[in-house]
């Protein structure tokens, strides 16, 4: 599938037109890309780099990845993809819970570095939460903010009760974004955590925002009502889905695509606007949490 160039810049234009803000000011397009499971397949490498190429190219500057992704073989990958491009993209890795505490977070940072081929991340993330206080790994993260080793920093995988305890830590304040599970088969978050961040003036992140793989993953495929709703749109049920989880622009999406149409597809779901019709319809469906329920995690 070969896109022309007048269809590179719609699809670059209405990622554009839907930008979230982080605390900070940055805007960043309502789309990235994830990359778990890349760099993992000798075989696969060539066709992961040019997909996340393409996706830059398409507008989804950011890429997320993680040190634990292929036990660094991901941030190997996305630093073959970024070569010559390193300015044109929003860069997230992030740092094993058991890597956060002030004798390890530089050294654990300074790999992701080396691995990714660069000086500096975007938006380093402590990946789960662990044992070592959070108030030592804000310490460790400022500290690598004021060497110039990442721009700014936030959490995964927290619920809101530790939001709550980041924001009254020191400095917690300064937390740039909270990464985690969301897609329309696990919407717990829009209970409590959502209206928290859209409080604290705070994006969230959408991993696996096409429930990656499984029932749901089925579910979301084949559903009438997610059907009907892309029929309307001249879409496919998970551009639908993943319209769905941008809909408030507080929340970043971060898709993981290697097959180059699901890249386009993904991009061109930021010009997808579902109506309030369409979102009482999946409603419906996928009903809005009535209560509070523990936060989901792969
Ligand atoms: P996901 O993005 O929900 O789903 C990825 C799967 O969907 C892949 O199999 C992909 O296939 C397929 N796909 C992508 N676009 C598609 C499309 N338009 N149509 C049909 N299929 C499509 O799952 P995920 O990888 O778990 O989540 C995304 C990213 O979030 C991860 O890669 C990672 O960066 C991040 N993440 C973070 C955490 C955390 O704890 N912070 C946990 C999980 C994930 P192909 O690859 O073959 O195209």
């Amino acid at each position: 599938m070969s896109l022309h160039d007048h269809e590179i810049s719609t699809i670059k234009q209405s990622l554009e037109n839907r930008v979230v803000a982080l605390p900070d000011g940055t805007a960043l397009p309502v789309i990235g890309q994830g990359t778990w499971y890349m760099g993992e397949n000798p075989q696969a490498k060539n066709k992961e780099i040019k997909a996340l190429q393409l996706g830059i190219e398409l507008g989804m500057k950011l890429i997320d990845t993680a040190e634990m992704y292929g036990n660094g073989d991901s941030e190997r990958l996305v630093g073959e993809a970024i070569k010559e491009r390193r300015d044109q993209v929003f860069l997230v890795s992030k740092v094993y819970p058991h890597h956060a505490g002030l004798d390890s977070i530089e050294s654990a940072c300074e790999n992701s570095l080396k691995r990714l081929g660069t000086d500096h991340l975007d938006l380093y993330l402590l990946h789960w939460r662990g044992r070592v206080p959070l108030a030592e790994t804000i310490e460790g993260m400022e500290r690598l903010r004021k060497d110039g080793k990442i721009a700014r920093w936030g959490v995964s995988n927290f619920d809101t009760e530790d939001m709550k305890e980041l924001w009254d830590t020191a400095n917690g304040k300064k937390c740039a974004t909270n990464q985690v599970l969301y897609h329309l088969g696990s919407r717990g978050i829009d209970y409590d955590l959502l209206p928290w961040h859209q409080e604290h003036n705070m994006p969230a992140m959408a991993y696996s925002p096409l429930a990656q793989g499984g029932s749901l993953r089925r579910q979301l495929l084949s559903d009438p009502v997610i059907l009907e709703v892309a029929e309307k749109h001249n879409a496919q049920p998970l551009q639908i889905a993943l319209a769905w989880t941008i809909r408030s622009n507080n929340v970043i999406a971060i898709p993981k695509a290697v097959q180059e149409e699901h890249v386009i597809a993904n991009a061109q779901a930021a010009a997808i606007q579902l109506t309030t019709e369409d979102l009482n319809s999946l409603d419906e469906v996928f009903p809005k949490p009535t209560s509070k329920m523990p936060l989901d995690i792969i």
